[in-house]
C-alpha cells in the first residue's frame, strides 16, 4: 500500500462486485474511484503546496495535524484522514461466504463485551448513533477492546487508539441500495466483514 507522497488509489483487494449483494458494485465504485480518489487528489494537492510535509507517511499526517500550523490543520486531518479510514475500511471487507476465523480476538470479545452477539447488538447501535457522517469502530485502548465512534474523517489514531476495524456510515457507502435504512447497511456490513484481517491487526500491535 502506498504510504508517501505522491499517494495513489491503490486498487482493492477485491473485484468491485465482491461483495454483492451486501453491497452493491455501483456504490463500490463510486466510493473508491470518486470519493476515496477525491480525498487522494486534495492531500497530494496540499503536500505539493508544502514540500516539508512530503516526508511524512500517512499515519503520521493522520497522528500528527494538530502540530502544524493552524491553516494546515483542518484540511490534512480531513483529507490525510479521508485516506486513512477509507483504505482501512475497504481493506476491512471481503467477499460473503467464506470462513474467517480471528480465534484470539474472538476470546478477547466474549471477555470484553459478553458474547459475540452483545458484540455486534453495541457496534450496531454506536454506528447507528453516528450523527450525520463518520464512522464506528472497534479500538485497542492500553490492551482492551472498546467500541467507539468518530465524526467526519476524524481518526481515532490521532488519539493514540489502535484501529481494528471501521464501518463508514457516510450515506454514499449504503444510499443506493439501503436508501436512509443505515441499520439495514450494517447487518449487511456484517456479513462481509473480513475477521483474519481484524485478527492480524489485533495480533500484531
Ligand atoms: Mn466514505
Amino acid at each position: 500500500m502506498n504510504n508517501y507522497y505522491p499517494f495513489v488509489n491503490t486498487p482493492l483487494p477485491y473485484s468491485y462486485d465482491a461483495l454483492e449483494p451486501f453491497i452493491d458494485e455501483k456504490t463500490m465504485r463510486l466510493h473508491h474511484n470518486r470519493h476515496l480518489q477525491t480525498y487522494i487528489d486534495n492531500l497530494n494537492k496540499l503536500l505539493e503546496e508544502n514540500p516539508s510535509l512530503q516526508k511524512y507517511s500517512l499515519e503520521k499526517l493522520v497522528c500528527c495535524w494538530r502540530t502544524l500550523p493552524c491553516h494546515l490543520q483542518p484540511p490534512i486531518r480531513n483529507n490525510a484522514g479521508g485516506v486513512y479510514n477509507h483504505r482501512f475500511y475497504f481493506s476491512g471487507m471481503s467477499a460473503p461466504g467464506r470462513s474467517y476465523t480471528a480465534p484470539c480476538l474472538f476470546e478477547q470479545i466474549a471477555l470484553q463485551f459478553g458474547s459475540p452477539e452483545n458484540f455486534r447488538a453495541e457496534f450496531k447501535k454506536a454506528a447507528l448513533s453516528v450523527f450525520g457522517s463518520g464512522y464506528a469502530w472497534l479500538i485497542l485502548d492500553q490492551g482492551c477492546l472498546k467500541i467507539i465512534t468518530s465524526a467526519n474523517q476524524n481518526t481515532p489514531m490521532s488519539f493514540c487508539l489502535k484501529p481494528l476495524l471501521n464501518i463508514d456510515v457516510w450515506e454514499h457507502a449504503y444510499y443506493l441500495k439501503h436508501y436512509n435504512q443505515r441499520a439495514a447497511y450494517i447487518d449487511d456490513w456484517f456479513h462481509i466483514v473480513n475477521w483474519s484481517i481484524v485478527e492480524e491487526r489485533f495480533l500484531f500491535i
